[in-house]
């Protein structure tokens, strides 16, 4: 069987004209203030795709580097400073922050109207009791793409691996909310294969190249990879795509599919943060 390849880049491109017509016919100017802190290179890759395809969408963008050695104090204060700035609806402070800076501290401080990031404790409750509420990006996108790939949800089995706070938790909570039957699986899973050979819908979001392969496969299955890996100068996914994609109904590539997403939700959560 050959698998529908899942094409996260057209459908991100879809998104982000969506949001821009919308913001061209209305009456306010969506701004998204983005701090980073420190010089990782990934991290200065991401806010910059981050901040070009808000141009690209007509929103604002402002961004804030700054040092490595920043006090969690000012750090603090630039937040509460975009918490109160009129022309802000977004806040998003890229992750991770030097180990001398509390993150949880940090992600609290900003306005939950303002966390289109979707990890203030406000909007995970939200989540939670299926409350509308700003969601967090990368799984926002793996849902719009099981929509836009036809993937019924309710009554299908599911399993995400991995169980981290921005994505394989907040995961598995919308595709409960959506009615799936969900197994969340972790580093100390007894039978991963045998757990995942389960599923309709297996989410892999671990951080680990080719984990998941062809014969962990139920024939037909959808498969999402989040998982970006750095590898001989490119990028590979969680899943083993070339095994993968010849057991399953329909796969995600690495890269060009939930990549592109999570960048398309921030511009979609910022649009809703302004005309919320
Ligand atoms: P994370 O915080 O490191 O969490 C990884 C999760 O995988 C943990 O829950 C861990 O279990 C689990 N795990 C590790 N080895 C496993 C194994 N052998 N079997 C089963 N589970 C295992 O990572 P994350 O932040 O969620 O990110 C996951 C991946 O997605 C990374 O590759 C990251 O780069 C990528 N990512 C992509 C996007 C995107 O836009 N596409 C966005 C965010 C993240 P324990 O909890 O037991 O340790």
């Amino acid at each position: 069987m050959e698998s529908t390849i899942i094409n996260g880049r057209a459908v991100a491109d879809e998104v982000l004209a969506s949001c821009a017509t919308k913001i061209s016919q209305g009456d306010v100017v969506p701004g998204l203030a983005v701090i980073i802190v420190g010089d990782n290179p990934a991290s200065q890759v991401y806010v910059r795709n981050k901040v070009r395809a808000c141009e690209k969408a007509g929103l604002h963008s402002e961004k804030y580097a700054l040092s490595v050695d920043v006090s969690e104090v000012e750090l603090l204060g630039k937040v509460a400073q975009l918490n109160a700035d009129p022309a802000i609806h977004g806040i998003l402070v890229q992750l991770p922050l030097p180990a001398h800076i509390n993150e949880d501290k940090v992600l609290t401080a900003i306005a939950a109207h303002k966390d289109v990031d979707g990890f203030h404790p406000e909007n995970i409750g939200r989540l939670v009791a299926g409350l509308p509420g700003l969601r967090p990006c990368t799984p926002a996108g793996c849902m719009v793409l099981l929509e836009r790939a036809g993937v019924s949800l309710s009554g299908s089995r599911a399993v995400v691996i991995g169980r981290s706070n921005i994505v394989g938790k907040p995961m598995a909570l919308m595709l409960i909310n959506a009615g799936a039957t969900v197994t969340v699986c972790n580093s100390k899973t007894p039978s991963l294969a045998a757990t995942v050979q389960q599923a309709d819908i297996v989410i892999a979001a671990v951080g680990r190249p080719r984990l998941i392969t062809a014969e962990m496969i139920k024939s037909g299955a959808t498969v999402i990879d989040v998982g970006i890996n750095r590898e001989d100068g490119g990028l590979v996914g969680d899943v083993d795509f070339e095994s993968v994609r010849t057991v399953a109904g329909a796969i995600t590539p690495v890269p060009g599919g939930v990549g592109p997403m999570t960048i398309a939700m921030l511009v979609s959560n910022t649009l809703q943060a302004a005309i919320a």
